[in-house]
C-alpha cells in the first residue's frame, strides 16, 4: 500500500473522444470508470476528487456517449467511460458501444486498471459481466465499488461484498471489491489508494 496518496482534486477536464481514435495519446498512466447508467459512477468521481462539476461535465448534451478525459497531471487520467441506460437501447446502439468498449479495454495501453461501479443492491448486472469480459481478455486488473452502501443495513452490505467476491473469484488478473458510499463519502480512501498504486506516486502528491 503506498504511503501517499496521489492529490486527485487537480483533476481537469482533458477532452471528450467520440470514438477511440480520438483518445488523447495513449502514453503515461490512465484509469478508466465504468458502470451502468444511475449506478452511481459520477457521484463516485465526483466524491474521489472532491470535484463536485467533474463528472456533470460528462453529463452535458453530446458527451454522455463519449469517451471522457481527466488530467490529474500531464502523466495521469481519470477516464469517464460512457454506460448505456435500460433495455430500451437500440440492439444496433449497444453493438456499437460494445465494440468501442471492448477495443478501449482490450488495446489502449496506458490503461492500468477498471473501476467498476455497481449499486450494491443489484450488482453483476449484464452490462458488468460485458466489462468484465472485456477486461478479462488481456487480465486487466479490476475494482469493483458496490456503491450506495448507504442504502444497506451493516450486515446486507457485507453479505453483498462477499457474495460478489465469491462471485469473481476466477477473474483471471488483480480484483478487488469494496463497499462505497458516495453520500455517506465512506470508502473513499481505500479507493483512493488503488488508483494511487495503478497510477503510480509522483508529481501530482498531496503535501
Ligand atoms: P451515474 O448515472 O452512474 O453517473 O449515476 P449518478 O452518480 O448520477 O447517481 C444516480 C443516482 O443515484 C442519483 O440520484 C444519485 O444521487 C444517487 N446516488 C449516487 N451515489 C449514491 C450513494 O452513495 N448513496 C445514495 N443513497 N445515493 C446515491
Amino acid at each position: 500500500m503506498p504511503t501517499k496518496m496521489l492529490n486527485f482534486s487537480t483533476a481537469q477536464f482533458l477532452l471528450s473522444a467520440p470514438a477511440l481514435r480520438h483518445c488523447p495519446p495513449d502514453q503515461g498512466n490512465e484509469v478508466a470508470f465504468a458502470g451502468r447508467s444511475n449506478a452511481g459512477k459520477s457521484s463516485a468521481l465526483n466524491a474521489i476528487t472532491g470535484r463536485n462539476a467533474l463528472a456533470r461535465t460528462s453529463k452535458t448534451p453530446g458527451r454522455t456517449q463519449a469517451i471522457n478525459f481527466f488530467a490529474l497531471d500531464e502523466a495521469r487520467r481519470l477516464v469517464d467511460l460512457p454506460g448505456y441506460g435500460y433495455a430500451k437501447v437500440p440492439e444496433a446502439m449497444k453493438k456499437a458501444w460494445q465494440k468501442e468498449m471492448s477495443n478501449y479495454l482490450g488495446k489502449r495501453h496506458s490503461l492500468r486498471g477498471l473501476v467498476l461501479v455497481m449499486d450494491v443492491r443489484h450488482p453483476l448486472t449484464d452490462y458488468d459481466l460485458s466489462m468484465l469480459g472485456f477486461c478479462a481478455e488481456r487480465g486487466l486488473a479490476v475494482h469493483v465499488l458496490l456503491t450506495k452502501a448507504d442504502k444497506l443495513k451493516h450486515g446486507a452490505a457485507k453479505n453483498a461484498l462477499l457474495a460478489v467476491r465469491r462471485e469473481l473469484a476466477d477473474y483471471p488478473g488483480e480484483l478487488g471489491v469494496q463497499l462505497f458510499s458516495a453520500l455517506k463519502k465512506s470508502g473513499i480512501d481505500e479507493v483512493r489508494a488503488v488508483l494511487t498504486a495503478w497510477l503510480g506516486e509522483g508529481a501530482a502528491e498531496a503535501s
